[in-house]
């Protein structure tokens, strides 16, 4: 079998001298355990810090080891009564073509309901991003205004949805190409979507946001960041979820240089990390289920084949080649 191994560490953009393709001796499961051969991988810009040391929420990839990530796939042999061959599951162990793991590990996936791809994104981890920022992180309230940046991708196109099925009188997105931007209009429903390569943020939010924002929900960082800061209404809130403008810099990030804004303002601004907050995933996934039977949640995804186009795949979600979910068909 073939795994993708961190091959070091990088300081700024990574390469593909960061990662290597090895060949691997497969172990037989040991008891409790379970062997999944993967058939989709999620690709997530999260990825890159954790090549990185330091301070985190999650602990770095280790040198010479297989990367770690969503996946979903069919178990082949199991040591363990939870499963069944021919079971399909979601685990962490992707960047791998099979995966010995503990069935503990494992979540068993109802792929009559959706395709086994949906739980790598749209009833997944960026799914569940998606609604606890804008629910819990935001507090989201009916008729409030929503500005979402990354808006194309993964989670920000579920965001858009979401707020709209949850009352929002008004969601603007922005993302980084026209054609996005028509994705955005035409098929999510949003109300007003800009690229951001069209001129300052600031200035675009003056003309989509005339109102002000209430919700903003930060994917990007940096100048979006700033931007929807200058244009908050009293009382607003900000889910800090990502910020992709800023993950491969070399330097720290100058902005926001207006964070004096959330005083005048009474802003709240919340960081969130999706993984303590799975105590609302019922609750998203029942919703969602609904909404994709309805129409009113729907999804792209943006496959590429193989485990050696993989790392393309990483480094292209930080150019944008992604129109909603990045996903590595094995
Ligand atoms: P996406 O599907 O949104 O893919 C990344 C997108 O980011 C690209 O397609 C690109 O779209 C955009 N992008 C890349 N570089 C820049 C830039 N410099 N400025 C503006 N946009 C840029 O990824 P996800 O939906 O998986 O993740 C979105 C964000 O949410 C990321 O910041 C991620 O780290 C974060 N996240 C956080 C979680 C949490 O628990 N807090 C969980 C999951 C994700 P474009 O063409 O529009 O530029």
């Amino acid at each position: 079998t073939r795994e993708i191994h961190l091959a070091s560490r990088p300081t700024g953009w990574p390469t593909h001298d960061h990662f290597r393709l090895v060949e691997a001796e497969l172990p037989e499961p040991g008891p409790g355990q379970i062997l999944v051969r993967n058939t989709v991988m999620s690709v997530d810009p999260y990825m890159c810090g954790r090549m990185n040391e330091g301070r985190s929420y999650i602990a770095p990839f280790a040198v010479d080891a297989a990367l770690e990530g969503g996946a979903v796939g069919e178990v082949i042999e199991s040591s363990d009564d939870a499963f069944a061959v021919g079971d399909m599951v979601v685990h962490d162990y992707g960047w791998r073509e099979h995966a010995i793991l503990d069935a503990a590990r494992a979540k068993a996936i109802d792929t009559g309901r959706a395709p086994a791809s949906a739980y790598l994104g749209v009833l997944g981890m960026t799914g569940l991003t998606a609604y606890t920022g804008l629910v819990r992180m935001a507090e989201l309230k009916k008729d409030d205004i929503v500005f979402v940046s990354g808006a194309a991708g993964a989670v920000g196109s579920a965001v858009g949805q979401i707020a709209r099925n949850l009352g929002a009188s008004r969601v603007i997105g922005s993302a980084g190409s026209p054609e996005k931007v028509r994705y955005l209009l035409d098929e999510l429903g949003f109300d007003a979507a800009f690229d951001y390569h069209d001129g300052p943020v600031v200035g675009q939010l003056a003309k989509h946001a005339p109102n002000g924002i209430d919700v903003y929900f930060d994917n990007v960082g940096g100048d979006h960041l700033e931007g929807a800061l200058t244009h908050m209404r009293d009382f607003g809130r900000l889910a800090l979820c990502g910020s992709i403008a800023t993950y491969n810099s070399e330097k720290a990030s100058a902005g926001p240089r207006n964070l004096g804004l959330s005083v005048v303002r009474r802003l709240k601004l919340q960081g969130f990390i999706v993984y303590d907050n799975e105590d609302l995933a019922d609750e998203y996934r029942a919703l969602a289920t609904e909404w994709l039977a309805d129409g009113r949640l729907t999804y792209k995804e943006t496959c590429v084949d193989g485990l050696d186009n993989a790392v393309d795949a990483l480094l292209n979600t930080f150019r944008g080649a992604n129109l909603g979910k990045m996903l590595v068909r094995l």
